[in-house]
């Protein structure tokens, strides 16, 4: 029955042709000297008149994939609708399904302080409300396992739109799964970490996941994240 509601919806996606914008590959930013990919027309992806209060209206109860029947609660995004900074994370953990808020858990504080810490630092007035954050998925995997790519592809419909409407002016994504959703490549992040991409016109940096930067040996990571979140937040506010 999943399969087949799975098939439906992918042909529905087909007939839209948003289909081919999850599958698109990098763009080359002139910000960026290293990358370099195919170019590949976007169809229009959602209308002008979306909003995110449609968006949240078209997720009430959703069941488009398998990790619906998992979650306590649908984890849309949280902070300023009209921030000129997204940060996008992979999928909700434990702490962000029970609370239905994106990055609420140790990740989620790390983050608070690696924007508000080197915001300051750099003498950037921001702080983690001043920001857009939210997910690839919106529903937590089990045992917090990676997204599925058909769970992603759902689900990037959702986080397409959102970045769509808020058009923010840099997308900043936090690891290897949200770097993947964003660029279309396979590239991990390691190699992506610290250049600019693009998702649609829209420069996106990519850096570690917080979680990531939580385990003790990530001493070296941790400085390299610090470095991106410095890029971006300079290309954003300065
Ligand atoms: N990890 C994520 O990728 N997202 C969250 O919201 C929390 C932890």
């Amino acid at each position: 029955m999943e399969t087949e509601l799975l098939r439906q919806y992918l042909a529905w996606y087909e007939d839209l042709g948003i289909r081919t914008l999850y599958r698109r590959a990098a763009a080359p930013d002139p910000l960026n000297e290293a990358v370099a990919a195919p170019e590949v027309q976007l169809p229009g992806l959602a209308p002008d008149s979306d909003t995110l209060l449609k968006i949240t209206e078209d997720l009430v109860d959703c069941r488009r994939c398998r990790l619906h029947s998992g979650r306590s609660k649908i984890v849309f995004g949280a902070g300023n609708e009209r921030s000129a900074l997204v940060f996008v994370g992979e999928g909700p953990g434990a702490d962000e399904d029970a609370q239905g808020l994106p990055f609420v858990g140790r990740a989620g504080q790390l983050l608070t302080q690696m924007i508000e810490g080197t915001a300051a630092k750099e003498g950037i007035p921001l702080k983690r409300a001043d920001v857009y954050i939210c997910n690839v998925v919106k529903c937590r995997p089990p045992d917090n396992r990676k997204p599925e790519p058909d769970e992603m592809e759902i689900c990037g419909e959702f986080l397409f739109r959102q970045l769509s409407v808020i058009r923010p002016k840099a997308i900043c994504a936090l690891g290897g799964t949200a770097a993947q959703a964003l660029t279309g490549t396979k590239e991990g992040v390691t190699r992506m970490r610290g250049k600019w991409y693009k998702w649609r016109d829209i420069p996106l940096m990519v850096t570690y996941h917080p979680s990531y930067l939580l385990r003790a040996y990530n001493v070296s990571a941790k400085r390299e994240a610090w470095e991106d979140l410095k890029k971006v937040l300079h290309f954003v506010y300065d």
